[in-house]
Formats: C-alpha cells, structure tokens, sequence
C-alpha cells in the first residue's frame, strides 16, 4: 500500500492545536500535536525539562488537558531518548513516568503523551481492540529500535496481527532541515557517501522499518518542524532555544464511535 499523505489540521480553541480529524472519524480516537501557538515569549511552551519557568509551563499543560474532557489520565514521560516503553493501565490524574519514550494502552481514557521538537512522534492503532501506542523517535530511538519494540509490544498486548495496525508518523524534522554525521547515518542504517554533509529523513527510515514489520496502513505528515517554525517548534532550527510541543494520542471514555 502506497504510503499516505495525512496532515495535521489547526483546531479551533485557544490551545494551538493540529488534530488529524480523519483518524478521529475513522478509528475514534484523538491524535495530534500541540504548536507554538502566537502568545508572547516562548509561546505555548509545554517542555517540562527546559529553562522555561515551571509555573507557567504547567498552566499551559492544564490549558491543553481542558481540551480532553473524556480522559480521566493523561501519561508523560521524562524521556531519555531510549527504547523503553510501557503499558499504561488504569491511570487516574497525571501519571509522570522516568526514563520512557514510549507509551502503550488499550484503556479508553487515557491520553498518551510525548512531548517533541524535530523527533518524530509516532501513532500506532490496533483499531479493532482501541489500542495505542505513542513513540518519541529520535535518531537513537529510532537506530535502538523503539517502534519494532512498539509494534512487538501492541502485537502481545492485543493478540492482533501486525498487518491490522495503522501507524501515522507525525510532525518532525524532515530530511532537508535535519544535518547529521556519518555515525547518525550509518546507525540508521543510511549511506553516509562522500564527505557529507549528510541528511536525515528519520520518517523515511521509520516507514521502512514498519513497512519490513508488516505493517500496510500507514501515514506521514508532510509539515516540518524546522521549515514551518511559525507553527512549530525545532531544536535544531532554533539552535536549541525552542519549547517543545506535545503530541497526543487516546481513545476517549464512553462508547465506541469508530465504524468497526
Ligand atoms: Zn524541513
């Protein structure tokens, strides 16, 4: 199956928000990121580990929790750029985990979190058991292995065969914007011709890599982190001045809508 373009769309509110309203009316369930939004300084800056003032921080992560209503939890990670990840049970309030990248749960409810400023968030369904799973794929958790860790996990978990799930990578630094060493190259398992520079299109390697797992439904945003900063925040494109933006994935409490 071709690889789909799906692109984030800006919702109304007064959270700076791009919700991917297709897997909302197809699958039930609310995915997306939040963006920098235009308020003054830093802008809606949700990154919990910046030099970015904590009491302000945390009003705009109560700002955005008030967009989800139907979640009683809502799960964040410290992370650290590994490939661990963890299944998410009964989660009431904030629930903030150390030293995950990456979220799993088939509790409806609850809201997976990652918080991203040119990593890859990336979406994977089992939509007939309304399971999710929610990666932060940088380089290293990208050449470590996290999203195989992510389909392995999902495919126990639910019993499912991988070619059921749907996997959407979502806003991040695309390949253009994203110079790198050989090393970065090579432990993607990418060419590193020549004296470089070299250039990294990290959705590129996770389509590859969830395509040899077997997975058939799969989507990309188009929108980059780096060349749409108006909107987004980049690490690399700021020279590491930038917040960070949080992207969400869940099935809301409350009946199934999705078709299946
Ligand atoms: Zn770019």
């Amino acid at each position: 199956m071709p690889v789909q373009v799906l692109r984030e769309l800006e919702a109304p509110g007064p959270v700076p928000r791009f919700d991917i309203p297709a897997w909302w009316e197809e699958f039930g369930v609310r995915a997306g990121v939040t963006g920098r939004g235009e308020g003054p300084g830093r802008g809606f800056d949700l990154g919990l580990w910046t030099d970015a003032p904590v009491g302000e921080v945390m009003g705009r992560w109560r700002q955005f929790r008030n967009g989800f209503e139907d979640f009683p939890g809502v799960v964040l990670g410290d992370q650290v750029h590994g490939v661990q990840l963890a299944r998410h049970r009964e989660v009431r309030g904030w629930s903030q985990v150390d030293a995950l990248d990456g979220h799993l749960t088939t509790q409806p409810g609850v809201l997976l979190t990652v918080t991203v400023a040119d990593c890859i968030p990336v979406y994977l369904l089992a939509p007939k058991q309304r399971a999710a799973a929610l990666l932060h794929c940088g380089w290293r958790g990208t050449s470590g292995g996290l999203l195989s860790r992510g389909i392995q996990t999902l495919r126990e978990v639910t019993n499912m065969a991988v070619d059921n799930m749907v996997m959407h990578c979502g806003v991040g630094i695309c390949g253009a914007c994203y110079e790198v060493g050989s090393e970065v190259m090579e432990s993607c398992g990418q060419a590193a011709p020549g004296p470089g520079p070299w250039h990294l299109d990290l959705r590129s390697v996770l389509i590859e890599a969830a395509q040899q797992a077997g997975i058939r439904r799969i989507s990309t945003s188009q929108w980059c982190s780096s060349h749409d900063r108006p909107r987004f925040y980049s690490h690399r494109g700021s020279g590491g001045r930038d917040g960070r933006m949080v992207a969400y994935l869940g099935y809301p409490l409350g009946p199934a809508t999705a078709s299946d």
